[in-house]
């Protein structure tokens, strides 16, 4: 929304009740004295700057510094809605956020704050029920039996990998060395996506609230939270999340009174894409070269400065206040048997409703892309998803009900990854898709090893020259020869799921590879 102009917006908002400061507000009663607010991403993109009117529930759309005034007076004042601001669809008009379809089709829980809160004031985070999981863990239940829940929730991590968080923070309270770390992978690179951004931005508390409960539990002293150099308002807000979590002794030494202590610190990263995978991230918090190392050993037992490490993402650590707060049978109860929870993706391309959205685990893309997308855009054919960024895969009308979840998409060449979405319509070359994945890997690949600095570029010039229509059907099987050679061979996760959508579109496109040869000699 900020890209979109909402600062602006925000700005005369705030000046029209200063200004306004002795008007009277008369609808529902019992109302002080409005008050304009910042809030995180409502996450409907595609028809922001959005503004939201408390205590009447109303979402306004799209909404330009020259309609302020009229919605201070009419709305802010007298509670009445102003009709051409709100959702419009099939001759129905929308007024409350719940009954738009976009987010009607949703289970917003990691995302539930994000929009609807204040994120750089701590007492609303609290008013919302935040830090009462921390005081749980802390108070109420050991630290085996805190441990023991989050591996019966059986939450994988949402950075792409999908391995379970409480196995993982199993292992790293089992270890001798008793100096360890908490890290919060919020290096979000793919392009496209911003999940972990608008937790970061919308809603730092749980995030910290996730990061304090795994220190706690796996009996880390420090914790830091690894930020890409693109996200500057992220990181201000984490800093300002973080000062405030300390004024109420939430964060520092003796937290709530008790021995535990927790120290965070921030780092940002320096915009290589190779720096989300583990070890390299924390060569670059040491000050060392962002590169993947060979594992084992694994950072659960030598992690950041060599000392056991708990990583896990954005999204993964603020899904566990609620897991801590409802159990981790409700948290089953949602998703699939083998993906429990939530999954937020960035739902971009030629969709109708671009934007933020979180849905179960198993949700089918027919669901995302229609019901919560509102198909693509200007009725156009569907023609395929790029899922799980540029190392993830394609996956086509064939697919369109499947469950997403980390084992089914798997089946298929392709990955859920750290959740984005590109949605491509019929008019969508599907090679130059891959010219455009595989350009981004081969950039960011590191160089440390061969198969991935020299296979990718092998296979760019080979895309390349099939784009430009001087391509050979001989090009074809070394593409397929090279793309699994990489696969196999290449150290770390960058360079071994980069050829995925050349994988897939070879599998699923075929025939348009060779058009490509035919029709443009
Ligand atoms: Fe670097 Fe690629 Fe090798 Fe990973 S696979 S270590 S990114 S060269």
């Amino acid at each position: 929304c900020i890209a979109s102009g909402s600062k602006e917006i925000y700005e005369k908002m705030k000046n029209l009740a200063e200004v306004n400061e002795n008007v009277s507000v008369d609808f529902g009663g019992e109302v002080p004295h409005p008050e304009i607010k910042k809030s995180g991403c409502h996450g409907f993109c595609e028809m922001g700057p959005l503004m939201r009117i408390e205590p009447l529930g109303i979402l306004y759309l799209k909404v330009k510094p020259e309609d302020c005034e009229e919605i201070y007076e009419k709305t802010v004042c007298h509670g009445e809605a102003i009709e051409r601001l709100l959702y419009h669809k099939d001759g129905q008009v929308y007024q409350s956020e719940e009954s738009i379809p976009f987010y009607a089709g949703q289970t917003r829980l990691v995302l539930k704050n994000c929009g609807h809160i204040d994120a750089e004031n701590i007492g609303e985070y609290i008013a919302v029920g935040g830090y009462k999981a921390l005081e749980k863990v802390l108070f109420d239940m050991s630290k085996e039996e805190g441990l023991d829940l989050m591996e019966e929730s059986n939450l994988r991590g949402r950075g792409g990998g999908g391995f379970p968080a409480g196995k993982k923070w199993k292992q790293v309270a089992r270890q001798k060395e008793t100096e360890r770390y908490v890290v919060c992978n919020g290096d979000e690179g793919d392009p496209g996506a911003f999940m972990d951004r608008s937790i970061m931005e919308g809603d730092p508390h749980k995030m910290l609230e996730g990061m304090l409960i795994g220190a706690y539990l796996t009996g880390a002293q420090n914790a830091y939270i690894y930020v890409r150099a693109e996200y500057p308002l992220a990181v201000e807000r984490l800093r300002k999340a973080i000062a405030q979590a300390e004024e109420y002794g939430l964060v520092g030494e003796h937290i709530l009174g008790t021995d535990f202590s927790l120290q965070f610190h921030i780092n940002r990263g320096a915009g290589a894409f190779v720096c989300g995978e583990g070890s390299a991230l924390t060569a670059s918090i040491e000050g060392n070269r962002g590169m993947p190392r060979v594992k084992p050993p694994r950072t659960v037992e030598q992690g950041l400065f060599g000392k056991p490490t708990v990583l896990n993402n954005v999204e993964t650590y603020a899904n566990v206040p609620m897991i801590i707060n409802n159990g981790a049978e409700w948290y089953k109860g949602i998703g699939t048997a083998g993906s429990p929870g939530t999954k937020a993706f960035a739902l971009t391309g030629n969709v109708n409703n671009t934007g933020l959205i979180e849905v179960p685990m198993g949700s089918t893309l027919r669901q995302i892309i229609y019901d919560i997308g509102g198909g693509l855009k200007g009725d156009a054919g569907f023609k395929g998803v790029q899922i799980g960024g540029p190392s993830g895969g394609c996956l086509t009308e064939e697919h369109l009900d499947i469950p997403l979840d980390f084992d089914s998409v798997k089946k298929y060449n392709a990955i859920i990854g750290s959740g984005g979405l590109v949605v491509m319509d019929e008019n969508t070359c599907m090679v130059e898709v891959a010219r455009f994945f595989m350009n981004f890997t081969q950039r960011e690949s590191c160089g440390k090893c061969v198969p991935c600095r020299e296979g990718t570029k092998r296979m760019l010039e080979i895309l390349e020259k099939i784009v430009g229509g001087k391509g050979e059907e001989s090009d074809l099987d070394e593409l397929s020869e090279l793309a699994e050679m990489i696969r196999s061979m290449a150290l770390c996760g960058l360079g071994k799921s980069a050829p995925l959508p050349v994988i897939s579109t070879l599998n699923t496109f075929y025939d348009e590879y060779k058009e490509h040869i035919v029709d443009k000699k």
